[in-house]
Parts: structure tokens; sequence; C-alpha cells
């Protein structure tokens, strides 16, 4: 059955997506974004409960914690090695040395909506699967897509030793050359001056991501007429931009990942950021120094 094989095949590009990075893998035929702009309204997780479909829970041998957290990871598989062996390893604390701009490096070509994502509870991250090759960043006449975001909290990068309360990983890949990876984040910050927050249609994203977050681990829920459409006029007004070469913030920690990290948090409720940690626990790998004998 074809919608058979569609689930089958959504469940693979998640389970390989289980990681807070992906794995490249082929594009996934998903249709293409309609053009009809409507709105997403915002659902309760009420409403999302008939579209929940059970699936395994992602497994994976490392976490957070404990002897198989960050310090370990080279350690307990042998796919791992780059975690420890690495010399351009991320998350950094972001100093002057590192190159920033005042313009974005890259140019947005996002849809303003997406016909339907998969919002993914996964236990260490919660995550937005989105169609593929529907939204795209130009970096250097490179092309990236959109492949999926997800948050850490507290933020895995820091700036000047400042960590923020959290952090989004907008992960995208080059269809040409799916091992080419381009991260782009955006530090999220509690705080109650409304005066600085940006408007509801720029955050839009965000609140209809974490209402339609399922409760367990390993759930992930269909979610349609999902709007992307504020994320492009967020990341433009949240400069600088940091830029460095770096690599998956998760095992197997491999490089080659180009890194653009907006300096300007998002300013966030502190019900946004409590609710984050009620899906997750702290995940942010520690900083790296990247300094080799
Ligand atoms: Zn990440």
């Amino acid at each position: 059955m074809h919608l058979v094989a569609t689930l089958a095949l959504a469940g693979a590009i998640l389970a390989s997506l289980a990681s807070a990075h992906p794995t490249p893998r082929a594009p996934s035929g998903h249709d293409h974004i309609h053009a009809n702009c409507l709105a997403s309204a915002l659902m309760s997780r009420d409403d999302y409960a008939h579209l929940l479909r059970k699936r395994a829970a992602p497994v994976t041998d490392w976490s957070y914690e404990g002897a198989t957290g960050p310090a370990f990871w080279s350690t307990i598989n042998p796919n791992y090695t780059t975690c420890a062996m690495g010399t351009k390893q991320s998350p950094i604390n972001l100093t002057p040395a590192e190159t920033m701009s005042a313009a974005a490096p890259l140019t947005f070509m996002y849809p303003q909506t997406f016909a339907e994502v998969e919002v993914a509870n996964l236990g260490r991250t919660v995550e937005v699967v989105v169609p593929a090759e529907t939204a795209f960043i130009m970096r250097d006449g490179v092309s990236y897509s959109l492949v999926q975001f997800h948050v850490h909290a507290p933020s895995e990068h820091h700036v000047m030793s400042n960590q923020f309360d959290a952090e989004v990983h907008f992960v995208h890949r080059n269809p040409a050359d799916p091992a080419a990876l381009h991260v782009v984040g955006l530090f999220l910050s509690r705080s109650t001056a409304a005066a600085n927050a940006p408007g509801k249609s720029m955050i839009s994203w965000l609140d209809t991501f974490l209402a339609a977050v399922p409760a367990a681990p390993g759930e992930m829920v269909k979610v349609p007429n999902f709007p992307i459409g504020g994320v492009p006029a967020l990341l433009e007004m949240s400069g600088p931009y940091w830029q460095y070469e770096g690599s998956l913030t998760t095992p197997p920690c491999s490089e080659g990942v180009r890194w653009v990290v907006a300096n300007a948090p998002l300013t966030v409720s502190g019900s946004t950021i409590s609710g984050l940690h009620s899906f997750m626990p702290f995940n942010a790998r520690f900083t790296q120094k990247n300094v080799k004998p």
C-alpha cells in the first residue's frame, strides 16, 4: 500500500534523524508546498490526538549524563571517535576569534507554510521534520535544503561565555552532496520584556511546534499547514551572525558542518522555556576547546 510505504519511509527518515542532527538520506518525495498560505490556527494537544501515531522510541547508546554522557561518547562506540579526536568540534564558545558579520551570510527561500510536517518527541530533543526540498538557504552559491529543526536547552553555543536558555538548530543539507550540512542556530532567551518580543506571526512556528509536541518520548504527530514563514524574518533581525566550520553536536560528531549562529536571542516567555524542559532533559553538549596535542 502506498500509504503504508509512505509511513514506513517517514518512520525510517525519523529514525535516521533520531540524533540531534541527521544522517544524510535521500529525499522522501513529500508533496510540494501548496500555494495557499492558510494560517495555521493553534491546535490543542487533544486536537492532534487522532493524528498521533506511536512509533518506537529512538535507540541511542549515548546520553547527556553519566557514563554515556558527552565526555564518554568517544569510548562507547568506535563510530564516535571523532567526538574526541576531531579538531573542529561543536558547539564552541563564540568569541571575537570567530568570524562575525553584520549581514546574514546567507539568503532564505522558505515558503510561508509547509503542507504537513512531522512533530516528534525524540526524548533527547523535540523536532520538526519538514517536507523534503521545500525550504532552502543559499550560501556562497550553494543551495541547502531544510531537513528538520530541533531544540537544545540550555543553548549549546555560548557567546563570550554566556549561555542562553535554549537554542534552535535549523539543519540543512546540500541535495547534491548529502554529506554537506549547514546548520543555522537561533538562541532563545526568557524575558518578561514584552516590548522586545517579536510579533506573533514571526513566532507562530514556535508556538505551533510546542503546542503539537507529543507528551511521550517516541511519539510523532503530523501537523498540517505548518507556518514557517516567520523564520527568515526573525533570523534576519537577529544578527550579527557568527560563522565557523564545526561538527554535529551529537554522535558521531562528524565534521564539515557549516555553522551560522545568530547573535541576538529571540525573547520568549518563561512558560516557553519550561515547556521545552517538560519534554526533554538537559541536552547541551559542553563547549569544545578544539586544542589537540
Ligand atoms: Zn542540534
